[in-house]
């Protein structure tokens, strides 16, 4: 299933906004692992997410011991569930932001951003991979766009997740896909 989200943002981003992105995360952790969301290094590893103070890396973690078809029971509106299946355990693609993404001496598009994804597979950690963006997007604004494969439907518990643990979420919305075409045009 190739269900991915993606993000567009510029190679270098304010430290201490980035600092507040990685407290807030640091905050959830717990109610996510209490939620069965367990996370791995980027390769799904034990030990759990690299959460530091310039970045934020995780993935599913690979030996999450669920049964095969565990289902994350967030998303009470939809009949599609987040599943874990398959021999790498809730492990898939890697998330990763970083405050800094090396990429300041390469061009980005014509604004000089860059475009990054996750493929989660709609596995348990896309429910982690939703709520981090949620928080980048409450700290970062305009200054980090946002997209996905699935609807604000698809994102509803994690913005319930973070309004109730973080004081903020009902209010985020996917950015539109044509919003830069909008703009060109308003420039023109
Ligand atoms: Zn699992």
């Amino acid at each position: 299933m190739g269900y991915t989200h993606y993000w567009i943002r510029p190679a270098l981003l304010d430290q201490s906004v980035f600092l507040e992105v990685v407290r807030d995360f640091k905050h959830v952790l717990p109610k996510l692992e209490q939620l069965g969301v367990l996370l791995g290094d980027e390769l799904g590893r034990g030990g759990g997410p690299v959460v530091w103070k310039d970045r934020l890396v995780f993935n599913g973690r690979s030996a999450c011991g669920h049964e095969d078809g565990f289902q994350l029971d967030t998303n009470h509106f939809l009949p599609a569930k987040r599943t874990c299946e398959g021999a790498l355990g809730c492990c898939y693609e890697t998330f990763s932001f970083h405050q800094d993404t090396g990429e300041l001496e390469k061009d980005g598009d014509r604004n000089g951003r860059f475009f990054h994804f996750c493929k989660t597979a709609y596995k348990p950690y896309d429910f982690a991979v939703i709520v981090a963006l949620i928080i980048v997007k409450h700290h970062f604004g305009q200054e980090v766009q946002v997209r996905s494969d699935g609807g604000t439907a698809y994102w509803a518990d994690g913005m319930r997740f973070c309004q109730r643990h973080l004081g903020y979420g009902v209010d985020f919305c996917l950015d539109d896909a044509n919003q830069r075409t909008k703009e060109n045009v308003k420039t023109m």
